[in-house]
């Protein structure tokens, strides 16, 4: 399908392009989705918390499929092999070293939630505040604890301690994979913390409360968040409703025990 754009249009797409790396067919299909209201407000996700904290570490879903569900959002990658941030369309892959690597099409994640992002609304924070002050805040700012919540809070840091989980090269529990991630700290820093809110009802779906993944803004480091101290940021929170999910068809999601309690894991494992 050929679609002829007036001259404006053609130099607004390409600058955009230019900026977000992303191409301008992407862009397109994007700013489409959006207009035709096609899965707006829908949270997409594939596998379950509570099967990664089982030690479920290999999905079926791409790289490449799960960009059709979301421009936005985090996850981990087959063989927990580091940390995924998804930010403007691209993927991010946060490794053990600390750094950030862009991802190939054909990699597969066991776990990522992702959404198509657009602000419902947004706010403004130019005074130093620890995680727990920011939490607290955020929780002044959404209007229910009962829906997801997409949030992206960018700006300037004075510090942040991440975590990025090593591959697994043999079957291990969530938690026994997390007590030996390394931890890094970023000081002075500029970037943007990307995660959700999950309502606790939802514990063996997803993480409960907030779950954050930050990303350098030069796109050069990153990891799940620890704690944050957050200097002067803006913030934008995306109401998401609506839950698709798509379970991993493979032998290992599929005869996975998921009936057990997996609450304390998680938290020791997530925090
Ligand atoms: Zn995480």
């Amino acid at each position: 399908m050929y679609i002829n754009l007036s001259p404006p249009l053609q130099v607004a797409l390409s600058k955009r392009s230019q900026e977000t790396g992303q191409t301008p067919a992407e862009i397109v299909t994007i700013a489409l989705r959006q207009y035709l209201e096609i899965d707006e407000e829908t949270l997409f996700q594939t596998s379950t918390i509570g099967a990664l904290v089982e030690g479920v570490y290999r999905g079926d879903l791409t790289i490449a499929e799960l960009r059709n569900y979301g421009d936005f959002g985090l996850g981990t990658f087959n063989d927990l092999d580091g940390e995924m941030v998804v930010l403007d369309g691209q993927v991010w892959q946060l490794r053990s070293d600390g750094r950030a690597y862009p991802v190939a099409d054909e990699v597969k994640t066991p776990f990522a939630t992702v959404t198509f992002w657009q602000a419902d609304w947004t706010a403004t924070l130019d005074q130093p505040l620890t995680y727990e002050e920011l939490q607290r805040y955020l929780d002044t700012l959404l209007p229910s604890g009962n829906i997801f919540y997409a949030i992206k809070i960018s700006g300037q840091f004075r510090s942040v301690r991440t975590r990025t989980i090593e591959r697994q090269n043999q079957p291990t529990r969530l938690v026994e994979a997390a007590a030996r991630q390394p931890v890094h700290e970023f000081f002075d820093v500029q970037g943007d913390l990307v995660g959700f809110w999950t309502p606790s009802y939802m514990k063996t779906v997803n993480v409960p409360g907030y779950h954050f993944h930050f990303l350098s803004a030069d796109r050069q480091q990153g990891g799940h968040v620890l704690d944050v101290c957050i200097e002067r940021v803006d913030i934008g929170i995306d109401d998401t409703p609506r839950l698709r999910m798509a379970l991993p068809d493979t032998e290992e999601f599929l005869g996975a025990n998921l009936t057990r309690d997996t609450e304390q894991e998680l938290h020791q494992a997530e925090k």
